[in-house]
Order: structure tokens, then C-alpha cells, then sequence
């Protein structure tokens, strides 16, 4: 079960349309803040180069309103600019996705060429999954590539009806979206034991089919972060003023009959008597936040016993920061579980926006096997769900 990649095209002097996920986030001055999915996508793009073909790259870049005025921060001009630095050659953009000046650069395009067309989401057929927009933007070239990991989880005209203007020989996936299926495929149908799922951030309610679905495969499921409150309440406990969704204890106590002994909650909590910088701190012992008080990050006993069980698994998946990491004096626990992680010999994936940010913060993102690219398309594939965009990239012959 493996899907057709770049690898299997013949790229010599054709025209690669590649969908990338260059949605990165923006300094104010509309230079890019951080780099990485720009980086991620490279090992695709030079692949292609060096075998003679030409790059047509298509991407979105945040939630333009349809308003020309309000959406020129949404151009790709500086991500066209990044790109040239990063990849060391010249990069054409464009100020359309599909229309005359793309087509002309496109047909201009000589081997070796990079052309980056406008904001695809500037155009209304792309939300939609237009397929006459889609006809349009598949002319442009003479295969498709999805690269764009972040994005897998939408159903817009870029992918899904544009590769499926393609023969099907000439449709692939990238190798980051190749790397991202791999490690996937590890943490739903071969993780190696003891498994190990741990489990963060800010409300239950997100995560609650994710963890449904990794009990019926985990050894065990390591909770921190706000959503610890929302259990302890479901289980009686008081928690203070700690952030606790008081309209999802159903569903709370409901995921702990189905998963026992497998989900384990935090034996001690750092609290605050404010969810700020500057606020007085203790660690408490036990499940009860005492009145008047947040809990702010997993203690040091849980510290303690999370790090052990993360260094003795075979394969951890990891979602969710443990505290409010954002401030210095809530972010121990979601440290020291990174470093755990970095330290282990297991299989170790981190995935989700504060998560994937939290590691790259600390530095350690180089020292976990896999950091994903996609906050909504790596918890959603970890549901279960699958994705239309790469159902119309065919299996290997
Ligand atoms: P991800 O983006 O990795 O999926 P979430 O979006 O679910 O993670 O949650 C991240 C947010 O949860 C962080 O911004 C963090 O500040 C917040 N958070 C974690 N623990 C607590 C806590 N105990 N109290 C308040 N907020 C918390
Ligand atoms: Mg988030």
C-alpha cells in the first residue's frame, strides 16, 4: 500500500504543477516568520530540477477575504523571495493563479525553471472545488505533484479537481507527504511496543475522536495540559478555577470507562493564582486544585513519571502541550516531556500547531523522528478519517 510519487514520474523537460503548502506564518511586515514548510517542501523541488523538469508551484497563504485592498498581505511575493534564498536560484512569481500572465509564464518556463503563481485561495473556485477553475490551473502543466501535507485534510479545487485533470501516470505525491503517510502508517497499523499516546493542549472536545481511536491501539495514554481539568471534574474532583469545558464532562467521563487503566492523569500540578507572567506559584499533590487557584502545567512527579514511560515505549505519538508553555514558568512539564522524547529510542511524532511549535522552540525538533507539517491533517488522520486528496493519487503498479 503505497502511492505513486515523484520518484515514479518521468519529469524531463515537462512542467510539474506542485501543490506545496508554502501557508507559513508572517512577520507584520509580511516577511516569513518561520521557514520550515518552505524547507520541507525542497527535497521534492530540487528532485524535480535535477531530473530536467520545471516547478509550477501553487499554493494558499492564510484566509484572504476576497477584498483586493485588505488581501496584499496574502500575496506570495515574499514566499516566492524565501524560496529563491532557500533553494539558491532564481524564482519567477506571478499575480495570478490561472489567467493570462500565468499562462504566459508558463508557457515561457524553460527546464530548470521555477515559476510560483498568486495565492490560489484569491480565487473563488478554489474553496469550492471548481472545476472549470481546476481545468484552468491543470492546463498550466503536464503532471501533478501534492506536496502539501498541511493541506490533505481540504477538498479545494488544488487537491483534488486539478490532479484529477491528469492521466492517472502523471498524478504523485512528494516526499513529504510520502515521509508524513510512512510515520502515520507506523502510528496507526504498525507501531512497535509499548505505544505510548500523550495527550495536551486545550480542550477535550478537540481531541476527543483522536483519543478515542489511539485507545483501541496505545499501552497507554499520558494526559497533561488543560484537558486534565476537564477530567478530574468528570471525576468529581474539585479543580479550582482551573480551564475546565463544564459542558463536555459527559463526554469526559465517558472516555475514561472506555480506556481504565490504559489513561493515566497527571499525580501533581504546578498552580498559579493567575494564568499570567508574574503570578505566585506551588505544586500540589493529588487530583484537587485547591480554591481560588489554575492549574498551570503537569509537577514534577508527573514530570518524573511520564519522562520514564516516554523513554521506555517503542513508538510515542505526541499531541498537545502539557501546560501553558507560552509562559517561561508554566512550561516545564511540556519541556521536559520534549526532552523525553528526544532522549528515547522509540519512534517518536509530534504533530499539532502548539505542539510542532513548542519542540521547535525548544530546539529539539531535530532529535524527534518526525515533527508533522499539518496541525489539522495530522489529528485528523489520527481519527481515522481518510482524505479525497490522496484517493486520486493512485497505489504503486
Ligand atoms: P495543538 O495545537 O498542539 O493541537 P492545542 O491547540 O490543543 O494544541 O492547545 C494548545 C494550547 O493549550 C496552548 O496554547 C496552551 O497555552 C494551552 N494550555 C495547555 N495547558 C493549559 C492549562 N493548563 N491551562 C490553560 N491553557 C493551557
Ligand atoms: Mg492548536
Amino acid at each position: 500500500m503505497s502511492k505513486q510519487t515523484v520518484r515514479d514520474l518521468d519529469v524531463k523537460g515537462k512542467k510539474v504543477l506542485v501543490r506545496v503548502d508554502f501557508n507559513v506564518p508572517q512577520a507584520k511586515d509580511g516577511e516569513v516568520a518561520d521557514d520550515r514548510r518552505i524547507r520541507a517542501a525542497l527535497p521534492t523541488l530540487n528532485d524535480i530540477l535535477g531530473r530536467g523538469g520545471s516547478l509550477i508551484l501553487v499554493s494558499h497563504l492564510g484566509r484572504p477575504t476576497g477584498d483586493p485592498a485588505k488581501d496584499e498581505p496574502f500575496r506570495l511575493n515574499k514566499v516566492a523571495e524565501k524560496l529563491s534564498e532557500l533553494i539558491g536560484k532564481p524564482v519567477k512569481k506571478v499575480n495570478d493563479t490561472v489567467g493570462p500572465e500565468a499562462e504566459a509564464a508558463a508557457k515561457q518556463l524553460a527546464p530548470g525553471g521555477i515559476l510560483v503563481l498568486e495565492n490560489v485561495r484569491f480565487n473563488k473556485g478554489e474553496k469550492k472545488g471548481d472545476v472549470e477553475f481546476a481545468k484552468k490551473l491543470a492546463g498550466l502543466a503536464d503532471a501533478y505533484v501534492n506536496d502539501a501535507f498541511g493541506t490533505c485534510h481540504r477538498d479545494e479545487a488544488s487537491m483534488v479537481a486539478v490532479p484529477e485533470q491528469f492521466p492517472t501516470g502523471h498524478r504523485a505525491i512528494g516526499f513529504l507527504v510520502e515521509k508524513e503517510l510512512q510515520i502515520l502508517d507506523t502510528l496507526l497499523a504498525n507501531p512497535k511496543s509499548p505505544y505510548v499516546a500523550v495527550m495536551g493542549g486545550a480542550k477535550v472536545s478537540d481531541k476527543i475522536l483522536v483519543i478515542e481511536n489511539l485507545l483501541k491501539k496505545v499501552d497507554k495514554l499520558l494526559v497533561g495540559g488543560a484537558m486534565t481539568y476537564t477530567f478530574l471534574r468528570a471525576q468529581g474532583h474539585s479543580v479550582g478555577n482551573s480551564r475546565v469545558e463544564a459542558d463536555k464532562l459527559d463526554v469526559a467521563k465517558h472516555v475514561l470507562e472506555l480506556a481504565g487503566p490504559k489513561l493515566v492523569l497527571p499525580v501533581d500540578h504546578l498552580i498559579a493564582d493567575k494564568p499570567a507572567a508574574g503570578a505566585e506559584t506551588k505544586v500540589v499533590d493529588g487530583p484537587t486544585i485547591p480554591e481560588g487557584w489554575f492549574g498551570m502545567d503537569i509537577g514534577p512527579k508527573t514530570i518524573e513519571l511520564y519522562s520514564q514511560v516516554i523513554k521506555d515505549a517503542g513508538t510515542v505519538v505526541w499531541n498537545g502541550p502539557m501546560g501553558m508553555f507560552e509562559v517561561e514558568a508554566f512550561a516545564k512539564g511540556t519541556k521536559a516531556v520534549a526532552q523525553a522524547m528526544a532522549d528515547s529510542s522509540a519512534v517518536t511524532a509530534v504533530g499539532g500547531g502548539e505542539s510542532a511549535e513548542a519542540v521547535e522552540k525548544f530546539g529539539l525538533a531535530e532529535k524527534v523522528s518526525h515533527v508533522s507539517t499539518g496541525g489539522g491533517a495530522f489529528l485528523e488522520s489520527l481519527e481515522g478519517k481518510s482524505f479525497n486528496s490522496l484517493k486520486v493519487i493512485p497505489e504503486r503498479g
